[in-house]
């Protein structure tokens, strides 16, 4: 882990000759549609080229053919102002950087992991390596992951409770990461933040929850299992911190907080709203997140194919590690393979968001933020 910006890493790659490797692998298991609904007007024309040059018996209404096509692409990218080159002046952190000043860049969607949270001291709540579950072992449960799967919850919450007391959000406050978020917001050019999170520090980080999708579900809220009456996080809180199994007023059914069980589907919200926000994303910065829990991960493919994108993760694999979780997410557009619009910022991702907001000249806004709900 990195304590000082100087120590964060910058990978990018100069070379600025490939367009249609940038699509990233992730998206072949998490969207079914991605060719269908792909702002990208370049690509299926693209193949259809390819395929017609690789036939020896091309014949000339084959050419014609490729010939419209070409026409085709480029009234698309000229008309609807579609570009599937470089957006960004150079392919860097700077390169990005320059881009938010230039003022072409309106629609910053932001992913976030557990990372953005590491450093307001909450553990990781699925990992039976974290030591939560140690107090469990009363309890007999069949399996760590019991705790959150939604069928072994109806039969015995109990295991829940008490390690949502142990770990009850509002009791930990956000980090630099959530209030560059937050900065984001209030600069106007936050679309939206998709986070894996359930510990409401963007909420209390003040980013409102219309610009949220909390795609693993939230805290914030909880409903009756039974009759869904719904409860206020404050209810629910008091039950829990009196050792009680939060329990409906009305119907005497368990009430669950509305945070993504095991064998539970996701938010509807997340789908409503994925399916539109990426087309109209500018500049997608992942933060704090190896994307290896889907459908989230398939996000970072939603975006158009020029739509350049940030990573800032830890540094704590390593730089090969690093390096192959990129090329994981990114496929052929990794660092190996001359990405145009794929920047890496290795590092702590709190240093990584104030690396950015020097470089961006926000620094007194940021420390305003910063200081403000502390004190
Ligand atoms: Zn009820």
């Amino acid at each position: 882990m990195t304590d000082t910006h100087e120590e964060i890493t910058e990978i990018t790659d100069a070379s600025k000759n490939v367009d249609h490797d940038a699509k990233p692998e992730l998206s072949k298991e998490g969207t079914s549609d991605d060719h269908s609904e792909s702002p990208d007007p370049n690509e299926e024309p693209s193949d259809a080229t390819e395929e017609a040059e690789g036939d020896e018996c091309s014949t000339e209404e084959e050419d014609d053919k490729n010939g419209w096509l070409e026409k085709l692409q480029a009234f698309f990218v000229s008309k609807l102002n579609l570009k599937d080159k470089e957006v960004l002046d150079e392919v860097s952190v700077d390169g990005v950087v320059s881009y938010i000043k230039s003022g072409k860049c309106k629609n910053i969607i932001t992913l976030a992991g557990a990372g953005i949270s590491t450093s307001a001291g909450i553990p990781d709540f699925r990992s039976p390596e974290s030591g939560l579950y140690h107090n469990l072992e009363k309890y007999d449960l069949p399996h760590p992951e019991a705790i959150f799967d939604i069928e072994y919850f109806k039969l015995n919450p109990k295991p829940f409770y008490v390690l949502a007391k142990e770990l009850y959000p509002g009791e930990f406050i956000p980090t630099p990461s959530h209030y560059f978020v937050k900065l984001l917001h209030d600069k106007g050019l936050l679309l939206r933040h998709y986070t894996q999170n359930i510990d409401t520090l963007e909420h209390i980080a003040g980013i409102p929850v219309e610009k949220l999708v909390e795609a693993h579900g939230t805290f914030r809220t909880s409903h009756c299992l039974k009759c869904k009456k719904e409860y206020s996080q404050e209810w629910v809180k008091d039950e829990i911190f009196a050792d009680r199994i939060p329990t409906c007023t009305v119907c005497d059914g368990v009430v669950k907080p509305d945070i993504v069980f095991f064998r539970e589907g996701l938010p509807s919200r997340f789908y409503e709203l994925s399916s539109i926000d990426f087309k109209h994303c500018d500049l997608l910065i992942i933060m704090g997140t190896s994307l290896t829990v889907q459908p989230f991960a398939s996000l970072v493919d939603n975006v158009s194919a020029s739509c350049p994108r940030l990573l800032i993760n830890r540094d704590d694999v390593g730089l090969s590690e690093t390096r192959k979780v990129f090329h994981q997410l990114f496929g052929g557009a990794g660092l190996e393979n001359n990405s145009v619009r794929d920047v890496v910022l290795i590092g702590d991702c709190d240093d990584g968001c104030k690396s950015l907001v020097d470089k961006l000249g926000w620094t007194s806004d940021f420390e305003a933020l910063l200081s403000g709900p502390k004190s």
